[in-house]
């Protein structure tokens, strides 16, 4: 995982922060900072509102300062996912809510460790480096994921050591050893795809909402994957495995993060091989999945056709990226014989390494995937549609690929000139994987 830290910043002079946790919740901190002389520190801001903030100004001399922190007060107060909130007998809070920044015109790494003199401990993505230290450099801040301080049990997810599992008590009112097997089971469905874990260290934090469902999850990577969802607390355990968000986010996990040309790649993969994941877990039909890519794929359409997906916009970027992920698996499996697929290619990338705690530029992946082809074929699409958009027929693609709809009935050709693919696309082979076990609960469809 030495990747994680960026050369760049190794060097950066560094302010040292030790956080005394002084109650097993995490409801005060004593922190104590110490930042070299070169970034001339002069003054300590906190991000949030500063009502929960106690130190003596002359504390800031020389770049050093000292802090009590009621972080407790403050998550009730923020009670923000993006901020600081409460999180059981824990608090969740993010690196730059954490900690009293340096104001400095320099690049600066923050290094900040822990001490639990009355008990808890932290759940984190971030790694301590030898002295026991987590580093993010402060112009990077907004990209570490939240870290967990206080009383909380967080476990291997079963059958993925790889990643931790934590779950408020009592969050919803599914059971959490429930809510515990449907991210399992989710993280098996991705294992299937990425043939290994998607990220190695990885942090899944579940966070009550009252909204229903699934209603919202993102992933932060900066130094190791945190993905943070929603789960409504009047979830049921059927609306977990008909929701999309978790799976989506897990996907996110296994290729590297790319924004040069900005979030459509990532977004695209993301949005195009959900739907596919669930059906060969046997949480959707293949009739769900073309139906949804017929009435969906539409909304990227101007990006494929016009101005391009480096330049769509929110509304753009997932299904003008899901349009460029099934142009980019169908020219791969044709330019192969059917041996190669544009997945097999994502999952050649993460097997050298490069998941979402690394960053690499749009076009380094899809050269990846020229070169497993041995023929330049996704590069040719990207030029055609990333900068600016060229023409493409989205329905007559589902004409060559046999898949039509009347009203919310699919049909299919078998005898059309790309049906062959189907079953390539949908199941990844000939034949149909075993279905995973939906905690018994599931009743299919
Ligand atoms: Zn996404």
């Amino acid at each position: 995982m030495l990747a994680m830290l960026s050369p760049a910043h190794a060097d950066d002079p560094t302010c040292d922060y030790d956080v005394t946790v002084l109650d097993s919740h995490a409801a005060k901190l004593d922190i104590s900072v110490a930042c070299d002389p070169a970034l001339e520190v002069k003054q300590f801001t906190a991000l949030g509102n500063r009502d929960h903030w106690w130190t003596d100004p002359a504390g800031y001399k020389d770049g050093k300062g000292r802090f009590t922190y009621e972080l407790g007060a403050f998550a009730q107060a923020e009670d923000d996912m993006g901020s600081a909130m409460p999180f059981g007998d824990a608090v969740l809070a993010t690196p730059g809510f954490l900690l009293p920044l340096p104001e400095t015109p320099r690049a600066a790494m923050l290094r900040f460790r822990f001490r639990f003199p009355a008990g808890g401990k932290v759940v984190t993505a971030l790694q301590p480096d030898q002295d026991g230290y987590y580093r993010v450099p402060l112009l990077r801040l907004n990209e570490a994921g939240p870290l967990i301080l206080g009383t909380i049990a967080a476990q291997a997810i079963p059958g993925d050591p790889a990643l931790t599992l934590a779950v408020p008590p009592g969050a919803t009112e599914i059971a959490n050893e429930q809510l515990t097997a449907w991210v399992s089971a989710v993280a098996e469905s991705n294992r299937r795809f990425w043939a290994r874990s998607p990220t190695e260290g990885g942090l899944v934090v579940l966070i009550p909402s009252p909204r229903t469902g699934v209603p919202f999850g993102r992933v932060l990577s900066l130094g190791g994957a945190v993905v943070t969802v929603l789960v409504g607390k009047q979830a049921t355990p059927q609306e977990l495995y008909d929701d999309w968000v978790l799976v989506h986010e897990f996907l996110h996990l296994g290729s590297p993060l790319m924004r040069d040309t900005g979030a459509w790649l990532n977004e695209g993969i993301a949005t195009f091989y959900e739907p596919v994941l669930r059906t060969r877990a046997g949480w959707k039909s293949e009739d769900e999945v073309w139906r949804e890519w017929i009435s969906q794929m539409p909304r990227g359409m101007p990006a494929i056709t016009g101005i391009g997906l480096e330049n769509a916009g929110r509304g753009g970027i997932y299904w003008g990226g899901a349009v460029f992920a099934l142009m980019a698996e169908i020219e791969s499996l044709r330019a192969s014989g059917g041996k190669i697929g544009f997945s097999d290619c994502l999952r050649t990338v993460l097997a050298d390494g490069a998941d979402v705690t690394v960053k690499w530029p749009t076009m380094k992946l899809l050269d990846r995937c020229d070169a497993l082809l041995g023929k330049t074929v996704i590069a040719p699409l990207a030029k055609q549609h990333v900068e600016k958009g060229s023409a493409m027929d989205l329905d007559q693609l589902w004409r060559r690929l046999g898949v039509s709809m009347e009203g919310s009935v699919v049909h299919y050709d078998d005898g059309a000139e790309l049906a062959w693919l189907r079953p390539l696309i949908i199941w990844g082979g000939a034949t149909h994987p075993a279905p995973i076990p939906a905690s018994g609960f599931f009743s299919g469809g």
